[in-house]
């Protein structure tokens, strides 16, 4: 389903909905599906995507190589305190299967890969909001519920929010990629509003818990490029994990990320900020429930006695690393983090 030299995810099937047809992109995307040979089916007001599939596993990979098109009719923005304003809804789900993905808690059993057909309309939205909050500026996360870049050969989606942006006075936009296909978003006139941020991890943890995901070598690679084409770039670790080894687990993607960040001669700005976003493993009792559900075999550190109990800010309890294990992690990274130039840890928690 994923070719891993490009990152490109090609969907078993797809569902339109009859209403995005009436939209460029939505008929845009029914042509790049024909090229692939996707099997594709009109839905009817009120009709539901089907997915074959015999036990919530079977049903859960099916629905994430699953394509629904549809028209977004919210016009409302949810939220995205506090690394952004509001979140810019482009796509929902993504092809990947992180083991640990929040996902699987807030789209439920059948994540299927939604894509928005509207997309003049929902820019044209982030337009009037960006005009309502001026002077100040507004920010837009586009990574919210979704990985855009995953889908991007099949919409263009990306692309189109970061140009549209690019020329839109007090308005930033950020995304964040576990998926290397970066090449359609390089020429772009970003004008610099665009944030990149390249999702990466220990090699063990990606090897063992983000299936259908870009490896690691290729999404240094896309971060460099990405570097390389002038956006502002930063680096996100999430979740951290304290598997055996994993100070030289991480240490060695430390060193590979210095070497991937090394500053092209070629830019004349010399050395960039690049700020690190770093999340530590934790879970919630659905959570673990979900990804039992679905990966039954999971090598996720999921037993509540090692760990410390916190409560969220929406009443539920998660389940975090002890003190002590923080305190290492804080000290193993913030040293590492320094020896990158330009490098800073954005936050770590
Ligand atoms: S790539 Fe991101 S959004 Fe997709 S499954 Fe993995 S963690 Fe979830």
């Amino acid at each position: 389903m994923l070719m891993p030299s490009t990152g490109r995810f090609v969907p078993r099937r797809a569902y339109i909905e009859e209403a995005a047809l009436s939209y460029p992109l939505g008929r845009y995307i029914v042509e790049r599906l024909k090229d692939l040979g996707v099997p594709a089916q009109v839905l009817k007001r009120g009709e539901r995507p089907k997915v074959p599939g015999k036990n919530p596993t079977q049903v859960y990979e099916e629905a994430k190589r699953t394509l629904v098109v549809r028209v977004r009719k919210d016009r409302d923005f949810a939220t995205c305190k506090p690394s952004a304003h509001y979140q810019l809804p482009l796509v929902s789900s993504c092809p990947g299967l992180c083991e640990y993905c929040y996902l699987q808690t807030t789209l439920g059993p059948r994540p299927y890969v939604r894509v928005y057909a509207n997309i003049e309309e929902i820019l044209a939205t982030a337009k009037s909001l960006v005009q309502t909050r001026l002077p100040q500026e507004t920010v837009f996360e586009g990574s919210a519920t979704s990985d855009p870049l995953a889908i991007e050969h099949l919409t263009g989606s990306l692309a189109k929010a970061i140009e549209f942006f690019s020329g839109l006075e007090g308005s930033r936009f950020r995304f964040v990629t576990k998926f290397s296909g970066v090449e359609p978003i390089l020429g772009l006139s970003h004008g610099r509003r665009t944030t990149a941020r390249v999702s990466v991890n220990a090699d063990y943890v990606i090897r063992t818990f983000e299936h259908n995901t870009s490896p690691l070598e290729e999404r240094l690679r896309a971060l460099s490029l990405l570097r390389g084409a002038g956006y502002p770039v930063g680096v996100m670790i999430g979740p951290v994990i304290t598997f055996d080894g994993w100070e030289d687990g991480y240490r060695d993607l430390m060193e590979r990320l210095r070497t991937a960040l090394q500053c092209e001669p070629s830019l004349a700005s010399g050395v960039q900020a690049v700020p690190f976003e770093l999340i530590t493993h934790r879970f919630t009792g659905s959570a673990k429930k979900n990804i039992l559900s679905v990966f039954p075999g999971t090598k996720l550190p999921l037993d509540e006695n090692d760990r410390k109990v916190k409560f969220g800010q929406f009443g539920y309890t998660k389940y975090v690393y002890p003190e002590e294990k923080m305190d290492a992690i804080r000290e193993f990274f913030r040293k590492e983090i320094d020896r990158i130039p330009g490098a800073y840890v954005h936050y770590l928690v």
